[in-house]
């Protein structure tokens, strides 16, 4: 595919997003149409919005965000971010994403991203619900249970969706809870959506294991990040007889060969916010962790952390990513010529899009699971996608990040395919 410009989402991340998918389209010899077809996100919505500052003379403006990647799959599906430095490319780039992810696990959805240009920290409860309630106002005729539904992202949460849910409600007329997922369970919520993403992952070390022959029983895990998705992954590993050797914050992990008992982290870290200053554990630094000697890694905490100055260091034979983006495309070739069997984001963190599917499913039928069998369906479905990719990483001899994004793009060409171009 000669390279064209990326226009209106031109960014490093988007041009990154891009350059994956091209890769990965030319090892499959991908119908060039779908190709080109598939490099541009379909619908991009932005908008500037006021709203005011508790200090009622004061009205600030906005910019926010929501990008459609692909509509031929079902409704789009992804989260809402705030934060400083978003910014058109970056969700493009994330919507993409998101397209591969939920075709991976094979969810009926196409990806989506939104976000809005705030600090979410440095505004009060009564103005993030005045932003988020004009926000909803702005996207109102793009969002809906039929046609993009939001979740949760970072610096947002379950508050977030529920303001976004009655808003959207008082306009429609009537209670939609199948407009957003991640809400409080009050509001029709899933059981289990919390801890979807750490646990899911988890749910792929058996299999994992079993492939590299690592006996599962007493093998040592490292975690990056005790947020919602390591703090889960964690507490899973140690359920399933692995030893949690270290953990970390964004201050500084703590380490103990021995292993770490990971309730008495939990009830630390929920008393006192932070790791700093646990006791009966060794204190080091972010990048220290990273390099323990262990047999499993899961990155759970933000992008980039594993790249070309550490990836040689890396001791474990298993990453498990977590977080998105955890390890560079230089770093990717590292591990994979030191023999790292690793469990691409789109893959390893699908669990919390994957119960968010749930939680639409049962708010459009008003029928509720119970936790067993939303974990229980959780677990069934990432382990199909996980033996899918691995049957065709070994077939095509590829690295499980190919697999994983060969899985999730020709399901979604096929779907275009098969649709053929209207009128
Ligand atoms: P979170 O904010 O709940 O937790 C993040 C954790 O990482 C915290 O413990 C924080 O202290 C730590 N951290 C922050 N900056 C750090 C740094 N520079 N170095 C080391 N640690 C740092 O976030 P989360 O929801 O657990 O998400 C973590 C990652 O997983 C993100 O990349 C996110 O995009 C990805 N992810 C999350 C979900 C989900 O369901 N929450 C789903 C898919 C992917």
């Amino acid at each position: 595919m000669e390279s064209i410009s990326k226009g209106e989402w031109k960014s490093q991340m988007y041009d990154e997003a891009v350059a994956q998918f091209d890769r990965v389209a030319e090892l499959m010899n991908l119908d060039h149409n779908v190709w080109e077809r598939l490099r541009y996100p379909q619908r991009s919505l932005i908008v500037t919005f006021p709203y005011r500052r508790d200090k009622y003379s004061d009205v600030e403006t906005l910019f926010g965000y929501r990008v459609q990647h692909v509509l031929s799959m079902g409704p789009t599906k992804g989260g809402i971010r705030y934060a400083t430095d978003v910014n058109l490319g970056e969700v493009a780039a994330l919507a993409m994403l998101m397209t591969w992810k939920t075709s991976i696990v094979g969810l009926p959805f196409g990806g989506a991203k939104g976000g809005v240009r705030v600090d979410p920290h440095a505004l009060s409860l009564p103005e993030l619900q005045r932003v988020t309630r004009r926000f909803t106002a702005e996207i109102i005729n793009f969002i809906g249970p039929n046609k993009d539904i939001p979740a949760p992202d970072m610096g947002t949460n379950e508050q977030t969706m529920a303001w976004i849910m009655d808003t959207y409600s008082q306009q429609v007329g009537h209670s939609e809870p199948a407009v957003v997922t991640g809400k409080p369970p009050s509001l029709g919520g899933s059981v289990a959506r919390r801890e979807a993403t750490g646990r899911g992952l988890v749910s792929l070390i058996p299999s994992a294991a079993v492939h590299i022959g690592l006996p599962i029983s007493g093998a040592r895990v490292v975690v990056q990040g005790f947020g919602n998705v390591g703090r889960y992954a964690a507490v899973a590993a140690a359920e399933i007889g692995c030893s949690v050797v270290a953990v970390s914050d964004v201050h500084g992990a703590i380490y103990d060969p021995k292993g770490l008992e990971i309730g008495k982290v939990v009830r630390w870290v929920d008393e006192h916010g932070l790791l700093d200053d646990y006791p009966d554990a060794e204190h080091l630094s972010n990048e220290e962790l990273l390099e323990l000697p262990c047999d499993i890694l899961i990155p759970a905490a933000i992008a980039g952390v594993i790249h070309k100055d550490n990836a040689e260091k890396i001791k474990a034979r298993i990453v498990a990513e977590g977080a998105n983006g955890p390890t560079t495309m230089e770093a990717d070739q590292i591990l994979d010529d030191k023999g790292v069997f690793l469990i691409p984001d789109v893959l390893a963190n699908s669990g919390g899009v994957t119960v968010s599917y749930f939680e639409w499913v049962q708010d459009l039928q008003n029928y509720f699971w119970s936790e067993n069998e939303t974990v229980a369906r959780l677990r069934e479905i990432m382990n199909k996608a996980f033996d899918e990719v691995l049957s065709i990483s070994i077939r095509e001899e590829v690295d499980m990040r190919t697999a994983a994004l060969i899985k999730g793009i020709r399901r979604v060409a096929e779907a275009k395919l098969v649709r053929g171009v209207y009128p």
